[in-house]
């Protein structure tokens, strides 16, 4: 550091203090911005300091200044983006330049007069990982800024960040935090539907934000104290929470908890906290600062595990604010209420009784959270990414989630409502059909059986089984045990978890698949080699034969788990015959070890394989002569068929399961396998769509695996479906050149009044 330059040395603190003093002044907001342009500057030894304010169409407006003309305050606008300034409202990131007008970004304002100044250092003002503005110092000769410094100008800004969000300085409108319009007019808004059902009821914000009074601290080592005991209560509840044996979830909650436990306890976050303290922050403030960061990291991550993680320790910050300014730990709910949040952990959901929840809107979130499996196993209808909710509603507004539209109707009008009262009034009454024929077999009203069973992956997941009156459990994803737990599941543990699901479903058949990780599914503990395509990528089948370690002692606890009992085990992601040959070796060795080691066995092992991959359309028949049954994972194939991401809501809803082509190569598969004498099956969400499974029903599956929920609308349908009749339509209509044959199959269903 420069001799000559006294840093913010004496430093924050003085800072701080002074900065208290300006804000208890009776003076307007614009003053209290020129006074602490002026502090800054002369605490930070700089030539320049300024602010700029975020207003409305995305503009940065220079708001006080210390050192540049003074004529271009309220005249210098920087679009975001645009300048360095712009720079650090897009990233929302700080900027640290020793010589700014070299930077690529640099834009010369002749308004302003900065052409002396070299070295330039730029922090976001942050609320809510919203940017509100940019605080700036600059100096004329090229120089450092400290790390010190760095951190002293981000706790100006989380100040400043107040300020601004008063509305004091421009009307809340243009803020964007705050820009809530509390209208009483219906809102709705397009998400996307992430759990299935309907529900109807008031509005309840899942945290209403915390505000933090205090920011600045009169005793540090009294704050430092109240942080490391808000900390240890914050870690006591997730203890309590984890341990509480009456949960609704028995047992499962406890592994998804685990990886958000470790959060709890992770010393750099707790570390970050306390030298916020350290700078002069009150406990709440310092948890803020460091949530700021987190949020502007978060709003950044693409990479939506990462994104999942980041938003743990939201969760836990949040928490964290409640204990240290002792608000209540979640809202209150009354029966039926609609959940409102920005996004969900899945211990935040459990925080709430359940039957209370009638169901929940995020703003964010994705399909494939923990949140979103502990929601479908507990029923709760729920919408995600439906973007702008939280700014428009009113806490007790009515609200409407559609889980299976993704829609979302705040304040609906009388259309709207009476609309969705039939809706939920018809699900109720289907309800009651479904439940009528829980225990009747689905056979057709020509005679055919149709096996219906049912996908799994968690405890949670059991009970269902046997109350939709499924035949089996088609799919058991392992990988989800291993995805929920937060460090490597020992083989005693897989065995019981495997013996368990056996356990539970009693004589009915099972079908477990082995891992299938990589993709989107990604450990928590495991290493991540990133790739650019990963759902192409070393994933599944591929990632087990090239670290055969792992699978093997997944096959060992298999074995074991199924001692004296039938095993049925497959494997995803195969894409040529030799890849399952080679899976299939690896299982007689772990048989071979066992029986010489005199362990028990299974009385039978059935070994699949799932047709996921098209290249494997193709060899069926090589297939059908290695496997003992064929499992069609149209979740994958569809994507791989036409070349469309699963995951991605602009391509993945594009094509058509009922397009002639799909269905063409499927006829294929089920025709090589008949041929044969192989079992086939689809186990892929389509064949929980009533019209998707029965088209699949024409083309001659006589199984088909799906959730839990579908059981009941698929079975009611194949037990009013003559199915000779509809065979017979579709002989010649996979020939047919329409684009989807949806339509036509669509006016059979009516025609022959089924319900799909
Ligand atoms: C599939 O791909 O259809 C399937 C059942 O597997 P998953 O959805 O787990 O990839
Ligand atoms: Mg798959």
């Amino acid at each position: 550091m420069n001799s000559n330059l006294p840093h913010a040395g004496a430093g924050p603190r003085v800072l701080l203090r002074r900065l208290r003093e300006i804000m208890a002044q009776p003076i307007s907001a614009q003053q209290r911005l020129d006074n602490i342009v002026e502090l800054i500057a002369a605490n930070m030894v700089a030539e320049v300091c300024s602010i700029y304010v975020r207003r409305a169409g995305d503009q940065l407006e220079l708001f006080a200044t210390m050192g540049l003309k003074r004529g271009a305050v309220h005249e210098t606008r920087l679009v975001i983006g645009e300048g360095l300034v712009g720079e650090i409202g897009l990233t929302a990131e700080p900027l640290t330049l020793t010589d700014a007008p070299s930077h690529p970004k640099f834009v010369y304002r002749s308004e302003t007069g900065e052409d002396p100044y070299h070295s330039f250092l730029g922090v976001p003002v942050l609320k809510g990982g919203h940017v509100l503005g940019v605080l700036v110092v600059q100096n004329r000769m090229k120089r450092h800024y400290e790390e010190e410094e760095l951190e002293a100008l981000q706790t100006v800004a989380m100040i400043l960040a107040e300020i601004m969000a008063s509305g004091h300085l421009i009307h809340l409108d243009e803020t964007v935090i705050d820009a809530q319009i509390f209208s009483m007019r219906p809102f709705r808004q397009k998400g996307i539907a992430f759990a299935e059902g309907v529900a109807m009821g008031k509005a309840v914000m899942h945290a209403s934000p915390i505000k933090v009074a205090n920011l600045i601290a009169e005793d540090i080592p009294a704050e430092l104290e109240r942080l490391s005991t808000g900390l240890t209560q914050l870690r006591k509840a997730i203890e309590s929470m984890l341990s509480s044996a009456d949960s609704s979830l028995s047992g499962e909650p406890r592994d998804v908890l685990e990886a958000y436990r470790m959060f709890a306890y992770d010393s750099g976050w707790a570390r970050r906290m306390e030298e916020a303290v350290r700078s002069g922050l009150t406990a709440e403030a310092a948890v803020e600062r460091v949530q700021n960061d987190t949020r502007a990291r978060m709003s950044r991550q693409r990479d939506p595990y990462l994104r999942e993680r980041l938003h743990d320790l939201d969760d836990l910050a949040n928490r964290l604010l409640r204990i240290l300014v002792g608000a209540p730990a979640h809202a209150e709910l009354s029966q039926g209420a609609v959940l409102l949040a920005r996004n969900l952990g899945p211990a935040e959901l459990l925080d709430y009784d359940p039957a209370l929840i009638g169901g929940v809107v995020l703003e964010e979130g994705s399909p494939n959270a923990h949140v979103v499996i502990v929601a479908k196993a507990l029923e709760i209808p729920m919408v995600g990414m439906a973007d702008g909710v939280l700014a428009h509603v009113n806490q007790g507004d009515r609200v409407v989630v559609d889980g299976s539209s993704g829609e979302v109707h705040l304040r609906p009008d009388a259309e709207v409502t009476g609309y969705y009262t039939a809706q939920i009034a018809s699900h109720r009454h289907q309800r009651a059909e479904f439940a009528a024929i829980k225990d009747e077999p689905s056979i057709t009203l020509d005679g055919q059986r149709i096996l219906l069973n049912v996908n799994a992956g968690l405890v949670m997941d059991l009970p269902h089984l046997h109350e939709v009156g499924a035949d089996g459990i088609g799919l058991f994803r392992t990988e989800l045990q291993f995805m929920v737990s937060s460090t490597m599941p020992r083989l005693a543990a897989q065995k019981a978890f495997y013996a368990q699901v056996l356990e539970a479903a009693q004589e009915r058949p099972v079908v477990f698949r082995t891992l299938d990780l990589g993709g989107d599914k990604i450990l928590p503990y495991g290493k991540i080699r990133r790739e650019d395509n990963p759902a192409l990528g070393l994933r599944a089948i591929r990632l087990a034969l090239s670290r055969p370690s792992l699978l093997r002692y997944q096959m060992r606890a298999f074995l074991l788990a199924a001692e004296g009992r039938q095993l049925n085990l497959m494997f995803p992601m195969v894409a040529e015959v030799s890849e399952f040959v080679q899976a299939k070796a690896l299982l007689n060795l772990e048989m071979g070890r066992l029986k010489r080691l005199g362990q028990p066995i299974p009385a039978q092992v059935r070994v699949g394989c799932m047709i996921e991959v098209p290249s494997l359309a193709w060899s069926v028949k090589s297939i059908a002569a290695e496997a003992d049954f064929i499992s069609v994972g149209s979740n994958d194939l569809m994507q791989f068929f036409f070349a469309a991401d699963r995951g991605n809501p602009q391509v993945s809803a594009h094509y058509d399961f009922l397009s002639p082509a799909i269905l063409a190569l499927l006829r294929h598969i089920v025709r090589e396998c008949d041929a044969q004498g192989v079992p086939v099956s689809l186990c892929g969400e389509v064949a929980g769509r009533p019209l998707d499974a029965m088209a699949l029903m024409g083309l001659g599956f006589r199984t088909l695996s799906m959730p839990p929920a579908s059981i009941g609308p698929v079975k009611l349908m194949a037990r009013r479906l003559h199915l000779g009749k509809l065979q017979a339509f579709m002989t010649d209509l996979i020939e047919s050149p329409n684009r989807s044959l949806r339509p036509l199959l669509r006016k059979f269903a009516e025609k022959h009044r089924l319900p799909v």
